[in-house]
């Protein structure tokens, strides 16, 4: 079969390609490895950002795709790729509208600014009620429509193993099935393979000794990258990478966390006043705790042995209630009797009856984490951080049970990818278009459209638009 597009992976950004593409007629083809699509929306926060939405226009809120555009360049310092981000940010209202006429759900509190990022100065990120699941929920309808009048072909179980050429120009694409290898032939290639973030051994390639604890999608492992690396494609933005604070490992040293089960509110304290403290390998405390910027955060964090520390606190600072009236426990979504029984598990999360106990139940200094905590006791007292001028010194850390919640500095999103032009067409080392080549997602690495910082929203909200201009497009 000859397609007019033939996608590799049916995830964000392959599905809104493949839906925009079947509504304009075209012979649409899909090769995706496992058995089932949607890629990271099972799993991602489905934060999507945009400037001029109905939805911002219906709560009052004045925007533009220009203000918006600022905004990022504010942020990120215009580190990312100029004509992608400026591509995206004009195209975010549209895709905010298709997926609106596709029956999007939105939460009623959003737009809103989003504080776990470096803020927007403008309420503009919005999101479903099922996080990312809204977003598939969307599209699964007109996904299923055009699988069934047969614009979409979907091959499951096709895992992307190599190219091939017809001339200058790239037409087919080889998969290795339970059938053994295959090939399928597009008068277009579009590769939305996603991130690298599950595959340790790559994202060691590409970032040397980063330490890598990852609520990556399972099936961001980097294949397309490696593939299209092999016939010549560039590979930019790795030296951008950033963390997102507070993942907790189920299994220590599994290098695995989960974003939607187990992950302390350390990204900004604009959402939880901090009552602990937080200390590094070496027991000794590195940052303010109250410090509101999550780029200053993750930034401190990447500086102390591997990229990980501790939050230590006291009963007291469990149970109480934050100046706001709210419980607000370190964990997301936890309870104080589901923090009890975590710590009873002894994994992560650490309880103890002293200071000393819980420093050789973690691995701290006995002396140091002694010290740190009788040195915090003593500012609080006096009202005043004499070591990094935090001014939240509300409780000391007294009353046992004791606590030691360690947390990891993990990757969500990968910042590195394949470069591609304005058109979105795959270039390769000398800057040379890779014919009959494009790319979307993921892919192409955060740092494309969010630059050297986390940019609300500008991960999922590309993917789909670049997916839909791509769908639109070409033919
Ligand atoms: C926990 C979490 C929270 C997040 N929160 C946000 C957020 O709030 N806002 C935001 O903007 N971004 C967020 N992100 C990032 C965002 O969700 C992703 O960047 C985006 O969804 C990726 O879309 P994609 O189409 O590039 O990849 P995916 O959606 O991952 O799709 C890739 C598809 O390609 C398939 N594939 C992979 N390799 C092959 C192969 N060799 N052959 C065939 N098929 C293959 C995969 O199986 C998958 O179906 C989050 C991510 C995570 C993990």
């Amino acid at each position: 079969m000859n397609y007019d597009i033939l996608i590799v992976g049916a995830g964000t950004a392959g599905m809104s390609c493949a839906i925009t593409a079947a509504e304009r007629g075209l012979k649409v083809g899909v090769v995706e490895k496992v058995d089932y699509v949607g890629g990271a929306l099972h799993w991602s926060g489905g934060h999507m950002s945009a400037g001029g939405t109905h939805l911002q226009k219906e709560k009052g809120i004045e925007d533009s795709p220009e203000k918006h555009l600022e905004d990022i360049y504010r942020i990120n310092n215009k580190s990312g790729d100029i004509d992608l981000t400026q591509k995206a940010v004009f195209e975010a209202p549209k895709t905010i509208q298709w997926l609106t006429d596709l029956g999007m759900e939105w939460s009623q509190d959003c737009p809103r600014i989003i504080y776990g990022h470096v803020a927007y100065e403008t309420a503009r990120t919005i999101y479903g009620p099922d996080k990312a699941l809204s977003i598939y929920k969307a599209m699964l309808p007109q996904w299923n429509k055009h699988i069934d009048n047969g614009a979409i072909e979907i091959h499951f179980n096709n895992s992307f193993s190599g190219l091939g050429k017809k001339g200058s120009r790239y037409d087919s694409v080889l998969c290795n099935s339970p059938e053994g290898e295959k090939m399928y032939t597009g008068k277009n290639i579009v590769i939305t393979t996603g991130g690298y973030g599950s595959n340790p051994a790559y994202f060691q390639e590409k970032h040397g000794d980063i330490p890598l604890v990852s609520s990556c999608y399972p099936t961001a492992t980097g294949d397309g990258h490696g593939i299209v690396e092999k016939y010549g494609a560039q590979f930019k933005y790795a030296n951008y990478h950033l963390p997102s604070l507070g993942g907790m490992e189920e299994v220590e040293g599994s290098g695995r966390v989960d974003f939607n089960k187990a992950w302390a509110m350390v990204l900004t304290s604009v959402y939880r006043q901090p009552r602990d403290i937080y200390v590094n390998a070496h027991g000794k405390r590195f940052i303010r705790e109250d410090e509101v910027s999550p780029e200053t955060r993750e930034l401190a964090v990447m500086k102390q042995p591997n990229w990980c520390f501790w939050i230590v606190f006291d009963e007291r600072a469990l149970v109480s209630k934050d100046n706001n009236g709210n419980h607000n426990p370190i964990v997301i979504g936890w309870s104080v009797a589901q923090i009890k029984e975590e710590a009873k598990k002894n994994r992560s999360l650490k309880m103890a009856d002293s200071i000393e106990e819980l420093a050789v139940k973690t691995g701290l200094p006995v002396d140091n984490l002694k010290e740190t905590v009788a040195s915090y006791n003593y500012m609080v007292s006096s009202k005043e951080d004499t070591e990094f001028s935090r001014t939240y010194l509300e409780d000391a850390i007294s009353e046992p049970p004791f606590y030691a919640l360690k947390v990891h500095a993990s990757v969500l999103v990968t910042f590195g990818g394949i470069k591609v032009n304005k058109d979105l067409q795959i270039v390769d080392q000398d800057g040379k278009v890779m014919e009959g080549l494009y790319a979307a997602g993921e892919f192409l690495g955060l740092g494309a459209t969010s630059g050297s910082s986390f940019c609300s929203g500008m991960a999922i909200t590309p993917a789909l638009s670049f997916g839909r201009l791509l769908g639109a497009t070409l033919s």
